[in-house]
């Protein structure tokens, strides 16, 4: 089914700049709360990132539960599009990553992911391809910003010793447009 169908242009449009809103406002609140990698983290993941994402980006963990649901989520779930920021374990908001739970060392990997593909693409252009990614293939786990996080966080979470570049991958798939 293309969902896109039932998506004015300027539906798209309000709901990337609500995206965008949303995650520069949360990024804000979260900021003064979060803390760096730890040392240990920071020499596992060394492998894979730059020292500037490493270094940059901060974890915080909310204790009274998920992130609250803005109301463009609820309006697209009302519209038959699949996302749920309660179901998600962590959510990365820039370079400040939230989650609700521990998180393991794939799931930091994944949200470091993340913050590679807002560094490159900016947030604007991050919230673009999301909301497109989403619109088009109708549910959360399929869109591409996604699809590409998870690939990535299973080849390491299968093999940890076999090193790769995320940003080199993360950049490959905007040279190739696949987000
Ligand atoms: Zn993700």
């Amino acid at each position: 089914m293309l969902f896109t169908n039932s998506f004015s242009d300027s539906d798209v449009l309000r709901y990337v700049n609500e995206m965008a809103s949303f995650i520069k406002a949360q990024r804000e609140a979260f900021a003064p709360q979060a803390a760096p990698l730890s040392p240990e983290e920071m020499a596992a993941f060394k492998p894979f990132f730059s020292e500037a994402i490493l270094n940059t980006t901060q974890f915080c963990k909310k204790t009274d539960g998920p992130v609250e649901t803005p109301d463009f989520v609820k309006e697209l779930n009302d519209r038959g599009i699949a996302i749920s920021l309660e179901r998600m374990e962590a959510v990365t908001l820039m370079d400040v990553v939230v989650s609700y739970r521990d998180l393991g060392p794939h799931i930091r990997f994944h949200e470091l992911v993340h913050a590679v593909q807002y560094q490159k693409l900016g947030l604007k252009q991050f919230a673009n391809k999301y909301v497109r990614g989403l619109l088009t293939r109708g549910s959360y786990e399929k869109i591409p910003l996604e699809a590409s996080a998870h690939l990535l966080e299973e080849k390491f979470a299968k093999n940890p010793s076999e090193i790769f570049s995320v940003e080199a991958d993360v950049q490959r798939w905007i040279n190739e447009n696949k987000f």
